[in-house]
């Protein structure tokens, strides 16, 4: 039996010590969803990774019958490890099976089992260490924000570009520099912005760590597309992260202290609805009722939280529109990215938001189901296979022949835009759905502004190519 009180801190040791097998007892892969699966192949055409290398082992199939090896006795060896950390986590399977499997379920839990009972390699560790000591870290990642404003803005960057350092310093770091987004000077949010009109409801807002630092025109686009559609919405400082990253990589302890922190941070503000412009921050968030189902204080706190999270997409639509829109003569390519399409099921809002933009056509991608290969952190733990991933996805893209391609999540944002980049596409340009009402509902000067910018190849986080 699980001991009720590990909510508030870690797992008890004779929980934890269970040799000869993969799994220990504290929340392993549950035999019963394990046993749903009924191995008809369904999921194996969505799968990237099995796409990518044709391997059984690297299906949703394969990595279920790997599960059921080891809640029935085979030792967590380095292969079983490996295949379970190529999965991508996009959830496309989930969508794809007919017999209602929940791998989310599966592979989060096994994931939380990986890192909790399974040494990695030293770079391998030392690689996940820096990432999960910044990227959860708003603060943190502004502080980047001056010497990548200063590498992108002196010419050090097309130096280092042409001198094919970074190449000879491995694809890490290569994937990363190629990632950057250019930045854009945004005065942070206000605490409180008042609703236009009648108020319609009262929306706490999610400014993300990534989506913070690096895009923050998103977040004043989603602001003012609120307040337009009568939304007061409620900004308080210091809310940390969501625990979004840490989950999906297995860290469940360190999501599990983000998630209190956050639903402590909202507690009082008598939101009706708590709003977030990132795909994979509000799969997670739909999920606390889970990360703390174990934790006596936060279970109910934590399940009332997750009823209020809508995707600003899905409240938009909920809501329905007042705020005029005017018209943007523009083609549009809309790119369902997977933590919104697979782990939420939001596909038809935010075509129904664009498409109520008078003037706006638009227009669908080959192949929707398959990721682009940002997932969060893998494109930077596995740059190769990342890469011809977001290829595939830039081609698709491309034969679209739109001339904007809109999304909302950061991640495919800037993994989408390096391989477009890499694609020759540099003339398309791209935004967060957010971006794109914004720019309808503010009427002629911005839409003109937009446009402009626009025509001349805008990037992630707004600067001109
Ligand atoms: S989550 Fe994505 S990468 Fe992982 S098994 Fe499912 S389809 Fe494949
Ligand atoms: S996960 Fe679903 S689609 Fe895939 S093999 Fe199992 S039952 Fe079939």
């Amino acid at each position: 039996m699980v001991d009720a009180t590990w909510g508030t801190g870690e797992p008890p040791e004779d929980v934890l010590r269970m040799a000869g097998q993969a799994f220990d007892e504290f929340h392993p892969p549950r035999a019963d969803l394990i046993a749903d699966c009924v191995h008809c192949g369904f999921c194996l055409p969505t799968c990237p990774t099995y796409s990518l290398w044709g391997n059984e082992a690297d299906s949703p199939r394969g990595r279920i019958y790997l599960m059921n090896e080891g809640i029935t006795g085979e030792p967590m060896s380095e292969s079983m490890v490996e295949h379970f950390d190529a999965c991508l986590g996009c959830m496309s399977c989930v969508t794809a099976c007919p017999s209602g499997v929940k791998y989310d379920r599966l592979i989060e839990d096994t994931r939380a089992q990986v890192e909790r009972r399974f040494t990695r390699g030293r770079g391998d560790a030392l690689l996940r260490k820096a990432i999960f000591a910044v990227f959860p870290y708003p603060r943190r990642l502004r502080l980047l924000r001056g010497p990548l404003r200063a590498y992108q803005g002196t010419g050090l960057q097309k130096l280092v570009k042409r001198s094919g350092l970074l190449d000879r310093l491995g694809p890490t770091l290569a994937t990363l520099e190629s990632l950057a987004p250019r930045l854009r000077k945004v005065p942070p949010p206000p605490r409180r912005v008042l609703a236009r009109g009648t108020r319609r409801a009262v929306v706490g807002m999610l400014t993300g760590c990534v989506q913070g630092a690096f895009f923050p025109e998103v977040n004043s686009a989603t602001v003012r597309i609120l307040a337009a559609e009568g939304c007061e919405v409620l900004i308080p400082p210091g809310q940390g992260c969501c625990g979004a990253l840490s989950v999906h990589n297995g860290r469940r302890e360190e999501a599990a202290h983000f998630a209190r922190r956050l639903i402590d941070t909202f507690a009082r503000t008598g939101m009706d609805y708590f709003v977030v412009n990132a795909a994979g921050c509000g799969s997670s968030l739909k999920e606390y009722g889970e990360l703390l189902a174990d934790d006596p204080d936060y279970a109910s706190r934590a399940a009332d939280f997750s009823a209020k999270v809508r995707d600003l997409a899905e409240l938009l639509d909920e809501l329905g529109p007042v705020a005029p829109r005017h018209p943007l003569p523009m083609t549009v390519a809309y790119h369902d990215a997977c933590h919104l399409a697979h782990a939420q099921g939001i596909r038809t809002q935010p075509r129904a938001l664009l498409k109520g933009i008078p003037g706006l056509s638009l227009r669908e991608i080959a192949d929707p189901e398959l990721c682009c290969g940002s997932a969060g952190i893998w494109n930077i733990l596995n740059p190769v296979p990342a890469a011809e991933l977001g290829d595939r996805k830039a081609r698709n893209v491309l034969a679209t022949g739109a001339d904007l391609l809109v999304t909302a999540n950061p991640g495919c944002m800037m993994q989408v835009a390096a391989s477009l980049q890499r694609q020759g596409g540099t003339a398309m340009a791209m935004a967060h759905t957010a971006q794109v009402l914004d720019a309808s509902i503010r009427g002629p000067v911005a839409v003109g502004d937009l446009l402009t910018r626009w025509g001349r190849g805008i990037h992630p986080g707004g600067a001109a190519a």
